[in-house]
């Protein structure tokens, strides 16, 4: 019988361990189990958090399980899988980590799982969709982190060189997390202006600026790969914060990876669009008045996607 918000996370790797260690700190599940292949590696991973529990606001429970911990989970985070190589693109991925995605998707739903689907493993736009498809839940409940964290690096660096809070920057990536993501910049606002406001104002800035910054976003994992091997410290802050909305319904607008049936004209498509989260998962997908070169952005980078998810074969 569990108590509290209950989490599980397959994939103890860099990512699901950061994400782990977040939650700990952040005490938003009283419940944590991890799941991984390698069972020393998870044991191991426990037994450090375990000497944490102390140190923290909130009594807790973190332990190494298996799939029938899924069955009362409220999320389920999907980190297995391997990461980019130097080099690397997302979609190089595909051919590893689509077979287990399938598997362990297929292993969570034998337990009647009926909680929200968090997947974080890449190319997470198209493992979302797999994800979605074998684990029998609705849409709402199926989530992919997509461009969360493109947004959150875009954020940053429009803050670190405007000089002004992230909290008052507000600029959305959309698309693909991934080489076809891109910049909504039809609706960035910082301190409450637009764009052109903004440059208008503030003589120094013009739209080169901005567009180096969103250059600087789309490479952000290549660079960090290349200098540390993997990306992993921000991606396991935003799923605790992707969590946090959902376990406090907190009916939060993040882009996230979300099955389109006719939002912004795109169908049966698991891609990065601004979405309502609360305790249901995906409340709605809510539809930004895009400029014509934005909607082309979205629908060339869906149209990339469904031309790798149609050549899948996962028999
Ligand atoms: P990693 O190699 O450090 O860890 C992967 C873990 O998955 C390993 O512990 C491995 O044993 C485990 N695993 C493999 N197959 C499994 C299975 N069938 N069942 C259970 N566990 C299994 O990789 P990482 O750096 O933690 O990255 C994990 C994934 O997250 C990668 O696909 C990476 O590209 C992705 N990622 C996504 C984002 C994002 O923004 N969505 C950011 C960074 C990384």
């Amino acid at each position: 019988m569990k108590s509290g918000n209950k989490i599980v996370i397959v994939g103890a790797g860099s990512v699901g361990i950061s994400f782990a260690y977040q939650v700990l700190s952040s005490s938003i599940a009283q419940e944590l189990v991890i799941i991984d292949i390698d069972k020393d590696k998870v044991e191991g991973e426990i037994l450090d958090l375990n000497h944490g529990i102390a140190l923290v606001d909130a009594p807790m429970k973190i332990y190494s399980g298996n799939y029938s911990d899924c069955q009362d989970a409220d999320i389920v985070v999907i980190t297995a899988g391997r990461g980019q190589r130097n080099g690397e693109s997302r979609l190089d991925l595909i051919n590893s980590n689509a077979k287990i995605i399938k598997n362990i998707v297929t292993s969570i739903k034998k337990y009647n799982f009926n909680g929200i689907l968090l997947v974080a493993s890449n190319p997470v736009d198209i493992l979302t969709n797999i994800a979605w498809k074998y684990s029998g839940l609705d849409k709402s409940k199926v989530i992919g982190s997509g461009t969360s964290l493109d947004t959150a690096r875009m954020r940053y660096l429009i803050s670190e060189i405007t000089n002004i809070s992230t909290k008052n920057v507000h600029s959305y990536i959309l698309g693909e997390h991934g080489d076809s993501e891109f910049p909504v910049w039809s609706n960035t606002q910082i301190y409450g202006k637009t764009l052109d406001e903004f440059i208008k104002d503030n003589k120094e800035f013009n739209h080169n600026v901005f567009e180096s910054i969103f250059i600087s976003v789309k490479n952000a994992a290549y660079d960090v790969i290349r200098l540390k091997g993997a990306t992993n410290l921000a991606i396991g802050l935003v799923l605790v914060k992707l969590c946090k909305y959902i376990l406090q319904d907190e009916n939060y607008l993040v882009p996230v990876s979300a099955l389109c049936e006719g939002e912004y004209g795109l169908n049966n498509i698991h891609i990065g669009v601004p979405c309502i989260l609360n305790r249901n998962g995906i409340r709605n997908i809510v539809e930004f008045n895009l400029t014509n070169v934005e909607y082309n952005n979205l629908k060339n980078s869906s149209k990339n996607l469904a031309s790798i998810i149609e050549k899948i074969n996962l028999d």
